[in-house]
């Protein structure tokens, strides 16, 4: 059951909605929607830090779940069944070789890509898909550059509902395809980009045929919103200066920017950190339009191009949440290049971190932003993670041996790879190859 207490509200002309209703844009308005308490509900921040603590050694499978572990914030009944892998309770890693890359002096990398299907996409998906049920869904669906994919096939697959998944053909990592046809998902490759692919799923979705879960959805910003409270409490309550999103279908920006909001609201911390996020060059819409000064139109990138697929997005659906919170947190929108993503991940590499391109985007950014004098040295960073290394291993070869090209042709050179080396196989050979000193 739902929690009679929170409703839907258009987060433009500020319409109300029961959470029954099964909208995914305001239906007056076609703004996006936000899901809202209804009014104050007289919180008692160390009670709850302490509910939330005690919660960690219990056995009951919502308090398992570092996303329902949060629930006095979820728009649920207490006792509502889920649907859950036993999300989010992702490490907060101290990463010194990225920290001295970025010239600062310390870094931290929250790692979205440990959770149950390798992404971030997980923590939100749990709670779209209880809600799917809750509204009695008999079929879900999803267009996607792959994680989303994925991490809807599992949770599909756990609440034994038909899904269907909408992806670019050719266009997603064979690791990703590999995960959604594994859980049985029924996978549609159509000719076009994700792009292509959000705006025919929308059209399917308009008269109830499928329950839509992509990060227009509500409830998907609920769950990821969690991990808000997540590092917050990671961090002892209290928040980093700086937080450093990639940004795609900035679905992810937007629930980090609620997430903190709500705890700001509630007397859980004492600030918001200045969320910046970070889109690659060739897929910026987002960074172009936060450049213009006065804010006036979006434009969609009708060819948005981009190794780090994860956010190869030109028509962000969820751009004036992500607005929302860079300006109410005095944060900003970057873009770095396809050189800068590489090497920034093979750095992430060698503090025994491993990501997917889309990530690295956080730190090729925060490099940046040292540079120019927007972080300080001394500053407090976390950047977010959001997919796991083994999401595209083919990019990861493929720069280790030299031989990445970036889509407008260029050669992206291995400044940091690390390429295997052929020997015989003789214990003088191997010998010799293991005492070489190659610091030149
Ligand atoms: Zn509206």
């Amino acid at each position: 059951m739902n929690n009679s207490s929170y409703l839907q509200r258009c987060i433009a002309c500020r319409a109300e909605f029961d959470l029954s209703a099964r909208l995914y844009v305001c239906s007056h308005c076609g703004g996006l929607l936000d899901v809202d308490r209804r009014e104050e509900s007289g919180i008692d921040p160390s009670a709850l830090r302490e509910l939330w603590r005690a919660r960690k050694s219990s056995l009951d499978a919502r308090d398992r779940s570092g996303v329902w572990r949060f629930r006095e914030f979820l728009p649920f009944a207490d006792d509502a069944p889920i649907v859950s892998l036993g999300e989010g309770n992702t490490p907060l890693y101290d990463a010194p070789r990225s920290a001295d890359y970025c010239r600062l002096a310390q870094l931290k990398l929250k790692h979205q890509g440990c959770n149950p299907t390798g992404s971030f996409k997980d923590t939100g998906m749990t709670v779209a898909v209880t809600q799917a049920q809750q509204l009695g869904a008999r079929f879900v669906a999803c267009a996607s550059t792959g994680n989303t994919a994925a991490s809807l096939a599992a949770y599909a697959a756990r609440a034994d509902l038909p899904c269907a998944i909408i992806v670019p053909g050719g266009q997603v990592s064979h690791a990703k395809l590999a995960q959604a046809l594994d859980y049985g998902a029924k996978v549609l490759e159509i000719e076009g980009n994700f792009d292509v692919c959000m705006n025919v799923i929308r059209e399917l979705s308009e008269d109830g045929a499928v329950y839509l879960v992509n990060s227009i959805n509500p409830f998907r910003i609920e769950g990821q919103k969690t991990v808000a409270f997540e590092l917050a409490e990671q961090l002892e309550w209290r928040v980093p200066d700086h937080l450093v999103l990639p940004g795609g279908n900035l679905g992810n920006s937007s629930a980090f920017g609620k997430g903190f909001r709500e705890l700001l609201q509630s007397g859980l911390i004492e600030r918001m950190p200045r969320i910046t996020v970070v889109q690659a060059a060739g897929a910026a819409p987002f960074a172009h339009f936060y450049a213009d000064a006065d804010h006036s139109s979006f434009v969609n990138d009708e060819h948005p191009k981009t190794l780090a697929s994860a956010i190869k997005i030109g028509a962000p659906v969820s751009w004036p949440k992500a607005l929302r919170a860079v300006t109410e947190t005095g944060g900003g929108v970057i873009t770095v290049t396809e050189q800068e993503i590489a090497d920034a991940k093979a750095v992430i590499g060698r503090d025994g971190i491993g990501c997917e391109p889309a990530s690295a985007t956080t730190v090729a950014g925060i490099q940046k932003l040292v540079a120019d004098g927007v972080i300080q040295a001394h500053e407090s960073v976390v950047a977010v993670l959001t997919g796991h290394l083994l999401k595209d291993t083919d990019y990861v070869m493929q720069y280790h041996n030299n031989s990445l090209v970036a889509p407008d042709n260029t050669h992206i050179a291995g400044n940091f790879a690390n390429r295997p080396i052929r020997t015989s196989a003789s214990r003088d050979a191997l010998r010799k190859l293991l005492t070489a000193d190659d610091t030149e």
